[in-house]
């Protein structure tokens, strides 16, 4: 556009620069241009102000895109697939199936894109009965081709704990991006089918598909779910060939990766090889590694070098403050207690949650206030006599080693996860598979105690906890008791 003899920017270049700017995820810049937009009075063109929504929402900040998304006069269908992507990002799940279903109450001609946020929402809250009907619309609508729709399909049948929904997309496709590539390598790590992973990355490369950070990260995750020490350095040193700078998350997980399997010195090493600072997780992870191998001076060391980051997270504070108690520092680890407690900061409340219809059932530890309790509970004294017969013998020195886990003592026998699984078995068909999601780690006397189930009672019970799924089955979990 010309005015004044001078070049500006119009409704076809704005857009285009804020897209940029999404995509580098440079919200600094995406402001500037916005305020530019708004100098020339552009900034209520539909095309314009969209892509200003669009831009926002990817950089995460949800307030200024909703204070844009609500001025535009004449939504089009950018914008409101903006906004409903931006909510699905940031976890607002509910504000984003509420979008949707204005958006279609609106009769707006939704596209692949506003799809691909709602199925993304259904994968984050589980809600696999919605994402269902999302994917039937999809083909109603010949959207299930567009990969877009494809990864978040993928993605979503995944995190409800239905890999082979996600295989049957992924193969569907013929088209794939790289997000479809790399939503089936996270499916396949978190569901331990780690051949695949490997298989996968393979064919990804005999076709041409060139890896990215993510990709590597879905490696490297598959690799210290398994305990694949060697696979993981290859993966890891793969990456640095390929020119991808590894990122906080890479380091975290091969600290993981080498801290469970005892190369606890190995994972030091990572740590001080980090351009960057360390962050929690990458502590964290080492503090779980001392734990398990029972290495309590390198544990101290390590708690030292958190203490003085400044405030870090309720959950770490609890590992530090075990680490502590293990070295028979306890002074230290009193400490790290009541910093917890003056903070008034809060372990986080183990809960588990099953779908059934449209509804959610969520059960915490002990729970009583479920409808069904009095037969959930019978159902669990009746399963118990069976597994006892099976050979199950509860351990409780897991409840000692509860972390992070705000579940009492004395209920250990009912952690939430337990009464999900009881619940289920008396209310679906037996032909179902079980599916149940726990915010926490499953400890490892429900572990043991699910495994028994899944044999005296023949059914499938797949669990997903904070890290991964676990599929039981004839007495045996598909993460071979390393988790
Ligand atoms: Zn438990
Ligand atoms: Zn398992």
């Amino acid at each position: 556009m010309l005015r004044n003899g001078r070049v500006y920017p119009d409704d076809h270049i704005f857009p285009s620069v804020t897209k940029s700017c999404a995509m580098m995820n440079d919200y600094r810049a995406g402001q500037s241009t916005h305020c530019l937009a708004v100098k020339v009075g552009y900034d209520f063109n539909v095309f314009v102000g969209s892509s200003v929504v669009d831009m926002y929402a990817k950089c995460g900040n949800l307030v200024d895109a909703r204070k844009m998304f609500d001025e535009i006069p004449g939504k089009n269908v950018v914008s409101w697939s903006g906004m409903i992507y931006g909510y699905a990002q940031m976890g607002e799940d509910e504000e984003a199936l509420r979008l949707f279903k204005e958006a279609l109450i609106e009769d707006l001609s939704v596209n692949d894109f506003t799809f691909s946020g709602v199925i993304r929402v259904c994968g984050n809250s589980t809600l696999l009965e919605l994402g269902k009907q999302m994917h039937g619309l999809c083909l109603k609508m010949s959207y299930h081709s567009s990969s877009f729709v494809g990864s978040a399909l993928i993605s979503m049948y995944s995190k409800c704990g239905v890999i082979e929904g996600a295989y049957l997309v992924f193969y569907e496709v013929l088209d794939k991006n790289l997000g479809m590539w790399n939503a089936m390598l996270i499916g396949c790590a978190q569901h331990s089918h780690t051949k695949n992973v490997f298989e996968l990355f393979g064919k990804m490369e005999r076709v041409g598909m060139k890896p990215n950070f993510i990709t590597f990260l879905c490696l490297l995750y598959a690799c210290s779910h398994a305990g694949l020490v060697e696979e993981g350095k290859y993966y890891f040193q793969l990456m640095k060939e390929q020119g991808i700078e590894p990122g906080d998350q890479h380091y975290a997980t091969m600290v993981d990766l080498l801290g469970r399997a005892g190369k606890l010195h190995e994972a030091v090493e990572i740590t001080k090889e980090m351009p960057m600072q360390p962050t929690e997780s990458v502590w964290g992870a080492l503090l779980t590694g001392c734990r398990i191998h029972g290495n309590t001076e390198l544990a101290g060391y390590v708690a030292d070098r958190v203490s003085i980051l400044g405030p870090v997270s309720p959950g770490l504070h609890v590992l530090l403050s075990n680490a502590y108690a293990a070295a028979g520092r306890y002074k230290e680890a009193a400490k790290a207690r009541k910093i917890l407690r003056d903070r008034g900061m809060k372990k986080e409340t183990g809960l588990s949650w099953v779908e059934e219809g449209n509804r959610i059932y969520t059960f915490v530890a002990g729970d009583r206030a479920h409808a069904k309790s009095e037969e959930i509970y019978r159902k669990l004294e009746k399963l118990g006599e069976d597994m006892a017969r099976a050979g199950y013998v509860a351990d409780t020195s897991y409840v000692l080693q509860e972390v992070g886990a705000d579940e009492k003592i004395q209920s250990i026998r009912y952690h939430s996860e337990r009464l999900a699984i009881a619940f289920a078995l008396i209310t679906f068909p037996p032909e179902r598979p079980i599916r149940v999601m726990k915010n926490l780690r499953v400890c490892g006397d429900c572990h043991t105690a699910i495994k028994f189930m899944s044999r005296c009672t023949g059914r499938i019970i797949i669990v997903r906890d904070n890290n991964r799924f676990h599929r039981f089955e004839g007495g045996k979990c598909s993460c071979g008791d390393y988790w």
